[in-house]
């Protein structure tokens, strides 16, 4: 049986690793019909939007999609076409293990964590204010008068809205994902000790949830405590469940711990439709130069066989890129001792692994 699944290869380096990505899976001996769409900056002018109905149509149909990152202009600009994409399927979970392999350059060995990020709203809801704006003025007039609160006047504003039912849905998949990978604990990080009517939320929410998970230990943490925790002692912790921004930060962390962002893959899965990409953005000063690490990517796609219940196909793909990660001849610059060691290129990363796979 072939699985339509929908590509998205992105834009910057999202190209160059989503080809070499598409060649392992395709090595796996898993057949695969690919649905190849476009978003981003690159299709703006052709269809006047990032994020074309056509691309979402597709992983609804789908249900499963593969991407590589899309660009984000910096403060102005369009919004991010990853968090509407997320917003837009619903993918209310993102999942990001961060494991090393043996061979790796980190300052760690043995690390086994799996982040849980809340996607779809928090400080990502995209509900923003821009400053000296007739809107941001009312705002902060209204706060003045039902809060009592005084916002200066030169101000901007962002919204951050936390639900219950959006903690209870992420925090239980949490669980449920420990329950499922024989994992002992889930952490819930906030800063409910200083945003007690959200983050109070979340963790209030977590607690309640916990308690329908008796076999699993809970416990939570600050989220700057939680920082220092992870760099001091991360072999404490097993899951980690978090709110957007949190979730997306301490992401970059574990991707820090496990020898950096060109080996973090990650999952965001809602109940309809699941889409995998590595934690890394589009890299863009390296586009084109067939330099940068596809095995974040291709991590993904060892995600992305598990979800399918490929799960043979899965281990084969995660021991051949343990296999390449230990030999340490075929890595990316990243991987190297000394940037300026020589280093194989993306597309050669993906030759390896092919040859690992053919056995
Ligand atoms: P980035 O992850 O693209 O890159 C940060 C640095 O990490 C790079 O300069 C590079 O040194 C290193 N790096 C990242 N991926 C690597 C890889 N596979 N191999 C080797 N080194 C790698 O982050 P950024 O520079 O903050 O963002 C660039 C763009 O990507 C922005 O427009 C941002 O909005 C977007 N972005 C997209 C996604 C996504 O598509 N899901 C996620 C994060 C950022």
């Amino acid at each position: 049986m072939a699985y339509d699944v929908t590509l998205i290869p992105g834009d910057g380096t999202g190209p160059e690793i989503s080809k070499a990505t598409q060649r392992v899976l395709d090595a796996t001996g898993v057949q695969f019909n690919w649905d190849v769409q476009e978003a981003g900056l690159a299709v703006l002018e052709k269809y006047g939007t990032v994020l074309p109905e056509q691309v979402l149509d597709s992983i609804r149909r789908n249900k499963v999609a593969i991407k590589g990152p899309l660009t984000t202009p910096v403060g102005k600009g369009f919004r991010s076409v990853n968090v509407a994409l997320r917003k837009a399927l619903d993918l209310y979970a993102c999942v990001r293990p961060c494991k090393t392999y043996k061979g790796v350059r980190s300052r760690y060995t043995d690390i086994d964590l799996v982040i849980v990020r809340e996607n779809t709203e928090d400080l990502y809801a995209g509900v923003e204010f821009f400053k000296d704006t007739p809107e941001a003025q009312e705002l902060i007039a209204w706060i003045k008068e039902h809060n009592g609160a005084t916002i200066r006047p030169d101000s901007a504003i962002s919204i951050k809205p936390i639900s219950t039912s959006g903690s209870d849905r992420v925090v239980r998949y949490a669980f449920e994902y420990a329950r499922a990978n024989g994992r002992r604990k889930v952490t819930a990080v906030h800063k409910a000790n200083i945003m007690k009517a959200t983050d109070g939320l979340f963790l209030a929410t977590a607690q309640e949830v916990a308690k329908g998970f008796p076999d699993i230990e809970f416990d939570d943490r600050i989220v700057d405590n939680m920082c220092m925790q992870l760099v001091q002692k991360p072999e404490q912790y097993d899951v980690l469940v978090l709110p957007n921004l949190y979730g997306d930060i301490i992401s970059d962390l574990g991707a820090g711990l496990i020898g950096g962002l060109g080996l973090a893959p990650g999952a965001n899965i809602g109940t309809y439709a699941a889409v995998f990409e590595p934690t890394h953005g589009s890299a863009p000063q390296y586009a084109g130069q067939n330099k940068i690490n596809p095995m974040a990517m291709m991590f993904s796609g060892v995600l992305m066989l598990n979800y399918l219940g490929e799960r043979e196909a899965g281990k084969r793909l995660e021991q051949a890129l343990a296999d390449i990660i230990a030999e340490g001849k075929y890595v990316t610059y990243d991987m190297k001792p000394n940037r300026t060691d020589p280093a194989a290129g993306t597309s050669e990363v993906a030759d390896a692994v092919i040859a690992k796979l053919a056995g």
